[in-house]
């Protein structure tokens, strides 16, 4: 095992009516700005149960963070922040209003244009606090300190990562799940299953604790994940979603052993120039890529066939090809497309994406920094 910080500083108020406990975390005398994002926090009563909760706390909205959130909305909120000597934040939504709030928490506190910092990943020396009410299992933003926001004028998704963002509180209620469109729900459950590949199906190191956590988390999605789609309000179910969403990013599982995050990053460039929905990049690209590293992920991949999937039969290449084709028809079951071109894009797509992890100098990548322009293109050929 490598050596290693442990830090992860979020209170979790997880359950029904928990909304109600977030006045005991924020300062009474806080001045708030609540964000949200389309409608879907309004519509489904949410805010005014946040109201509520909040009593005689000089409040602000900022609605509209839209899906993937973009520098130049968030940077609107900033305005309202400076304006209103707002100093505390409360995102209610899914992981585009946590994040973009966590990006807002940044820039409110930044002097000049913060995009340079953010996308060189450099560090940050101040952010207001902020919490948050998550209504959407999927990113595990809700308990970590990183942020996905894209540049529109540049194309560039970028993720950063910085202690300050790390949110002081986060409503986890299963209830507030049961409105999610089913795709939002089927998207959730396989970001979470892709965010602990991504730390898990790395080239071995000793990370026993690690492993076992990850193919318990991995167990949970198989076995939950489709029941989430089709009983939409089983409170143990969502629950169970919910809680797995959260500790497959909360820093637990992937302390001491290799990360890979290559299927993220590539895939973030597919939303960034397509629009295509975060976890359906994921789901395009997971399958090639592990076909693609199956040589320096071998030993990984094959205790993934035995212990996630109970493949025992037959030799080497036979299990790790049987345990590919798993992850695809599960990834299937949960209803999401796994080629890019299924999504109906031409093949010309591929050279734009590679273009961009040019542009980004985003290369190499991978655990093992071994994924250069050849196997990339590889990877998407692939996965076309
Ligand atoms: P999302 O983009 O936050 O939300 C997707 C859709 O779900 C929105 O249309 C939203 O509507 C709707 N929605 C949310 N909660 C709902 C509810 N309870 N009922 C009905 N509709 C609801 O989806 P996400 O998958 O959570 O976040 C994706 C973003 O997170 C991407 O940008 C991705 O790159 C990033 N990400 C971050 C991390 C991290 O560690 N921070 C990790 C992975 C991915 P409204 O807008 O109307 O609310
Ligand atoms: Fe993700």
């Amino acid at each position: 095992m490598f050596n290693f910080d442990f830090y992860n500083p979020t209170r979790v108020l997880f359950g029904v009516d928990r909304i109600a406990d977030i006045g005991k975390n924020i300062p009474e005398n806080a001045r708030v700005l609540i964000t949200y994002g389309g409608g879907s926090a309004k519509k489904y009563g949410t805010l005014d149960e946040v109201q509520a909760a909040l009593g005689d706390r000089v409040t602000f909205e900022f609605g509209g963070i839209e899906v993937n959130p973009h520098l130049d909305t968030l940077m609107k909120a900033v305005d309202i922040i400076k304006e209103n000597n707002i100093d505390f934040l409360l995102a209610v939504g899914g992981g585009s209003v946590v994040d973009g709030t966590k990006f807002i928490a940044a820039a409110a506190c930044y002097e000049g244009d913060i995009w340079p910092l953010w996308a060189a990943r450099q560090p940050l020396t101040d952010a207001l606090p902020l919490g948050c009410v998550m209504t959407l299992p999927a990113t595990g933003s809700e308990t970590n300190d990183v942020a996905v926001v894209t540049n529109t004028a540049l194309g560039q998704k970028s993720g950063y990562s910085h202690p300050l963002l790390f949110p002081k509180f986060a409503v986890l209620d299963p209830t507030k799940t049961y409105t999610l469109p089913i795709t939002q729900v089927a998207n959730g459950v396989v970001d979470a299953f892709i965010h602990v590949v991504e730390q898990y199906l790395t080239y071995p190191v000793y990370g026993k604790v690690q492993d076992r956590f990850a193919e318990g988390l991995l167990l949970t999605l198989i076995e939950e994940g489709p029941k989430a789609l089709s009983d939409p309000q089983n409170y143990d179910v969502r629950s169970a979603i919910t809680w797995s969403a959260t500790l497959a990013l909360n820093g637990l599982i992937g302390v001491g052993v290799p990360q890979d995050w290559a299927t993220h990053r590539i895939g973030h460039q597919l939303t960034a120039l397509y629009g295509i929905d975060h976890a359906q990049t994921l789901t395009i690209l997971l399958p090639a890529l592990l076909q693609v590293q199956r040589d320096s992920k071998k030993q990984k991949l094959l205790q993934y066939a035995e212990r996630v999937w109970n493949i025992t039969a037959g030799d080497d290449d036979t299990r790790i090809d049987a345990a590919i084709a798993k992850t695809r028809e599960f990834f299937e079951l949960m209803g999401l497309k796994t080629q890019l071109s299924a999504h109906g894009h031409p093949k010309t797509a591929i050279d734009e994406i590679l273009e961009n992890l040019k542009r980004f100098n985003m290369l190499p990548m991978g655990e093992q920094q071994d994924i250069d322009l050849a196997r990339a293109k590889e990877i998407l050929t692939l996965s076309y």
